[in-house]
């Protein structure tokens, strides 16, 4: 895993993690940059992989972030959704600001990515036509009840 700080000029503090949630992720060098700052913005978009290693670290890591800090998590990949809505304890003191939906070409078996703000989404879906190279209608590819379950567990908390 490898953590470095956007130069963002105003607003919050960007930090990306980058690579593999492993049991070789160093949270401590997490922790400290994101430490002594009211807000910060972790963009997870150049996560590869993770790991059950990964899980329990960053269940700890979440889980540890002092209540007066806001943490929002933007670009989280598909498979990081997926443990989000899978594990309740995933998020702790995150939040998720921004996250990838994946969808499906029937007409070409082609599979894409796009991103949405968690805000504006809520099941059932109500999306614009997402549109495959091929130009057919693409179909969301997950169940949405289920990819989106932090969807509710997050208003609850707000
Ligand atoms: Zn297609």
């Amino acid at each position: 895993m490898r953590v470095f700080r956007g130069d963002a000029a105003e607003g919050p503090k960007v930090v990306y993690i980058a690579g593999n949630l492993d049991e070789k992720a160093s949270f401590a060098q997490l922790r400290s940059e994101i430490a002594g700052d009211a807000e910060v913005v972790l963009d997870l978009g150049n996560l590869e992989r993770m790991n059950s290693a990964g899980v329990r670290n960053w269940i700890s890591f979440a889980r540890d972030i002092p209540n007066d800090m806001r943490v929002v998590l933007v670009r989280c990949p598909v498979f990081f959704v997926r443990q989000i809505s899978m594990v309740s304890r995933f998020l702790g003191g995150t939040e998720v600001g921004s996250l990838y939906l994946p969808f499906y070409c029937e007409a070409c078996d082609d599979t894409d990515e796009a991103l949405y703000d968690a805000a504006g989404l809520s099941v059932p879906l109500d999306l614009r036509e997402v549109t495959c190279a091929c130009g057919e209608p693409m179909a969301f590819d997950e169940i949405e009840e289920n990819y989106l379950r932090f969807l509710k567990r997050q208003s609850a908390s707000e």
